[in-house]
């Protein structure tokens, strides 16, 4: 099954135009052994030029009306929509995620599109009263320029669109930088939306972060940057634009948990702590990695995951069937396994999938559930971002706050209750910037404002209206008549 019929080849494209460069394959983690594509990498030196060509296309773009804007925007869902089923296989098939999730992202990139389509029809600003009657003074919000995009290979086609939506109904042209491991996703990406853009407003550049991203950030003449990554990655982007003065936004890690209070509904809790620790493996900036429960009810609670998580399927990619699939990559599956052996040495297996239903080799995780460390252990701080989570235990409903909060992220935080009064509390009280009550900690809806606070984000919100607010600046105008 793993197996992928046609080799893709994924170039940078610059003004509309392919660019050639240095040649790497890129294997499928479901089967190591099946080749699925070769990248070619451009050089630093190309990133002056796209960002020369994006500010040309930038001015056209920005005469443009919002109507028109919004037009392209939808042109683009429609080409999406053409081409779902070839970018969901293609993108599974580089990076992992399976069929059914990647099917369901595109859907949402669909969704983003004409969501931020729509927008080039609404109001821009508003009139505000001046002091002299005589004088018409209204704000407007007009674009930045030209948005440097840099993107992690997690979710390869709801973040950049997330990103680039927005950016272009504000006015902006685009140059983007996504993870080589999800580079011949965004090649795909590129070659559909190129049919109904104009050239030079999106130009992509496949190369290393170290060396392109790094340059982008460093030397282009870039108006903005919206990144999402990693903690690390991020606060190094963000140390670069704040000392040129660039406007930027960075998205970055997160150790989410779900806490269980004595009264929940366990059958529900321990499902949605399963989608949302072990879908996509646990590659996400939103995955539940700690559970934080009531001990009152650990011994029920410990007993229910442990026959759930038995009965996990870990399969390919491009089985429908698969609850998860591989990691993204060698050194994911390596980062990950040294947490998994840290975990069989200092702490307790509480539930663990015994099965993987694969003949291939590829980077395959039995999701792993442990306990018997405390809220301080490496394993309950650092970010795993595979099919991994710490179980935590707490005296009481405060206690189970204090540890939830105990942590330098602060992205997304669930609580499973039935009890109004402490849904509330912990809402209120709760340090994340998305906070759900019988939800899973993952799965914020595209039209809400989504990010994080503490070391999660640079306190910028993506997506909604919040997403508008980023990629553009306002102008206050007055005009005294009469
Ligand atoms: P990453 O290693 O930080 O990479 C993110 C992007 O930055 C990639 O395109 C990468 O390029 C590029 N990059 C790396 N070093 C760079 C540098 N020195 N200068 C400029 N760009 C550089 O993160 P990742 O492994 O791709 O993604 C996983 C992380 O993303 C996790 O921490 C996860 O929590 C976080 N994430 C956060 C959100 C959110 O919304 N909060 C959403 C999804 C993921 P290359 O990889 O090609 O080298």
């Amino acid at each position: 099954m793993a197996v992928t019929s046609q080799v893709y080849e994924g170039y940078s494209v610059i003004n509309g135009k392919q660019h050639d460069g240095e040649a790497t394959t890129i294997h499928n983690p479901s089967n190591t052994a099946d080749r699925v594509g070769i990248l070619h990498d451009v050089s630093s030196h190309v990133v002056e030029e796209a960002t020369e060509v994006a500010k040309r296309a930038q001015q056209e773009w920005a005469s443009l009306s919002g109507l028109k804007k919004g037009a392209t925007l939808e042109n683009m869902a429609v080409k999406l929509e053409e081409n779902k089923e070839d970018i969901a296989t293609l993108a599974s098939s580089e990076m992992g995620k399976p069929i059914k999730e990647m099917k369901g992202e595109v859907a949402r990139g669909i969704q983003l599109l004409r969501y931020y389509a729509a927008e080039g029809s609404r109001s821009d600003g508003d009139v505000i009263p001046a002091t002299d009657p005589q004088v018409h003074q209204y704000s407007k919000r007009v674009p930045l320029g030209v948005v440097g995009v840099i993107t992690p290979w997690n979710f390869p086609v709801a973040i950049p669109i997330w990103k680039m939506a927005p950016a272009l109904i504000c006015g902006n042209a685009i140059v983007w930088k996504p993870a080589k491991q999800a580079a011949l996703t965004a090649s795909k990406l590129m070659n559909v939306f190129q049919e109904v853009l104009p050239s030079g407003l999106i130009n992509m550049l496949i190369g290393s972060g170290r060396q392109v991203g790094n340059t982008l950030l460093e030397k282009a003449n870039i108006d903005a940057l919206s990144f999402t990554g990693s903690t690390e990655t991020g606060m190094h982007a963000a140390a670069i634009c704040a000392s040129r003065n660039i406007k930027y936004q960075t998205e970055m890690g997160g150790k989410n948990v779900a806490v269980v209070l004595e009264d929940a509904d366990l059958d529900k809790a321990v499902s949605a702590i399963l989608s949302g620790a072990f879908t996509s493996a646990g590659q996400k900036c939103t995955a539940s990695s700690r559970i934080v429960a009531d001990k009152k009810i650990m011994p029920a609670l410990k007993d229910k995951l442990k026959t759930a998580v038995a009965g996990l399927r870990v399969g390919e990619a491009l089985d429908e069937q698969a609850f998860l699939g591989p990691v993204s990559s060698k050194d994911q599956y390596e980062k990950i396994n040294g947490y998994v052996s840290l975990a069989k040495k200092e702490a307790n297996v509480v539930a663990e999938a015994q099965t993987i239903a694969s003949d291939y080799e590829g980077y395959y995780i039995h999701p792993l559930i442990v306990d018997g460390v405390d809220a301080n252990h490496t394993l309950a701080q650092e970010e795993v971002f595979g099919p991994f989570a710490v179980l935590l235990e707490a005296e009481d409903f405060d206690e189970a706050i204090e540890i939830a909060n105990h942590t330098d992220y602060g992205l997304s935080a669930s609580i499973f209750t039935n009890d109004l009064n402490r849904s509330h509390q912990f809402l209120e009280r709760s340090e994340a910037g998305m906070v759900r009550v019988n939800l899973e900690t993952a799965g914020v809806e595209f039209q809400a404002p989504f990010g994080g606070m503490k070391m999660s984000s640079s306190h910028t919100r993506e997506q909604g209206q919040a997403a508008l607010e980023f990629y553009s600046e306002t102008k206050t105008c007055a005009i005294k008549h009469g």
